[in-house]
């Protein structure tokens, strides 16, 4: 079947084309694609940050409605549910999601391998297909959402799936001190999902616009930490000790740094965002040592966080709704990425 899509054919270049879609095949799912929103991948492909080759058609935070459904499918799905696509496509059978570690599953790590040699072949479209009318994928990638939620908000389950992973390795106890360093889409996900956790919630940002809107989400403080020590300022709102969890939302060294500093003892660092180039992180052992700090990280996520960020969404207990900048049709796609790489925006959506 045709399809339209954006194709991203060379850097900061975009055209809409038409693109054969094919059946789904066993386990596979056809879905028509109602939203997809830009996240910080697709900006990175467009201006050429990463270079995955072109053409592509890209975007993995998508919304839509099951259209028709391949043979063998066992996910509860029907024809017409609403749905947001990017769980894991992890077996459910190796050491690690046995382990519940959906996210290390080593044969999707292999299949990711495979893919990408694949993908050297010239003149075959890479991508994961968000931009895209129609998509074909694998059945245990979706999740249904609500029908009364509009497919803009609904394409945000992904993003907020990432954020209910972090949340759950976190486990933050009612009462305990949340720091959130970066203000952006992510870290304000990461601040809205602490506040449901029961934390006292502050944000770290310099821009002060990004500061307010943190404040008018109903976080309890927002501190800049371009003016003096931010781990003396988090101390400050803190009864004079450190947060019990710090979420680095922005991959830079004066963050990570930060964040280190503002630990208080058994606190927990969680490294969100990547960063590039990633600077490695001055550590004194005997600090970690004798205040029996954790450090972690985490990306993408399990299906159980995915499950939920979905029940978040579908249900009204979090409303991602602000975190959307401007929603522009799949015509104006090259609008969008300009957009969207321009900085400074929180999520910019398109809609098919
Ligand atoms: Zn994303
Ligand atoms: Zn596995």
């Amino acid at each position: 079947m045709k399809s339209k899509a954006a194709v991203i054919v060379g850097p900061r270049k975009v055209e809409i084309r038409e693109i054969t879609i094919p059946e789904p095949g066993p386990g596979q799912v056809l879905i028509r694609q109602k939203a997809c929103a830009i996240c910080t991948l697709e900006q990175r492909i467009y201006t050429n940050v990463v270079s995955f080759g072109y053409p592509g058609v890209w975007g993995h935070e998508v919304s839509g409605v099951v259209e028709a459904i391949g043979p063998g499918v066992v996910a509860p799905l029907s024809v017409g549910d609403h749905v947001a696509r990017g769980g894991s496509s992890a077996c459910g059978q190796c050491y690690y999601c046995a382990m519940g570690f959906d996210v290390a599953c080593v044969r999707e790590a292999e299949r990711l391998r495979n893919q990408s040699k694949m993908d050297d072949n010239p003149g075959s479209l890479k991508g994961i297909f968000g931009m895209s009318e129609y998509a074909v994928v694998d059945s245990h990638n979706l999740v249904k959402v609500s029908p009364a939620v509009p497919f803009e908000e609904a394409c945000l389950v992904e993003p907020l799936a990432c954020v209910t992973q972090s949340a759950n390795k976190l486990d933050v106890e009612l009462g305990q001190t949340v720091v959130i360093i970066g203000a952006g889409t992510m870290g304000l996900l990461n601040a809205l999902v602490a506040k449901l956790r029961g934390a006292f919630v502050i944000v770290s940002e310099p821009d002060p616009r990004r500061r307010a809107k943190a404040l008018e989400l109903g976080v309890h403080a927002a501190i800049d930490p371009s003016q003096g020590d931010a781990a003396e300022q988090v101390k400050k709102l803190n009864d004079g000790r450190g947060a019990d969890a710090v979420i680095v939302a922005i991959g830079n060294e004066k963050a990570n740094a930060d964040a280190l500093k503002m630990l208080g003892p058994q606190g927990k660092m969680m490294l969100f965002a990547s960063a590039h180039p990633g600077v490695p992180i001055p550590l004194d052992p005997n600090v970690v040592h004798r205040s029996g700090i954790w450090i972690t990280g985490s990306t993408s996520k399990n299906f159980k966080d995915f499950f939920q960020a979905s029940l978040l969404i579908s249900r009204g207990i979090l409303n991602v709704r602000p975190l959307i900048e401007k929603v522009l049709p799949l015509d104006r796609v090259g609008e969008a990425l300009e957009l969207a790489s321009s900085g400074g925006t929180y999520r910019i959506v398109v809609t098919m």
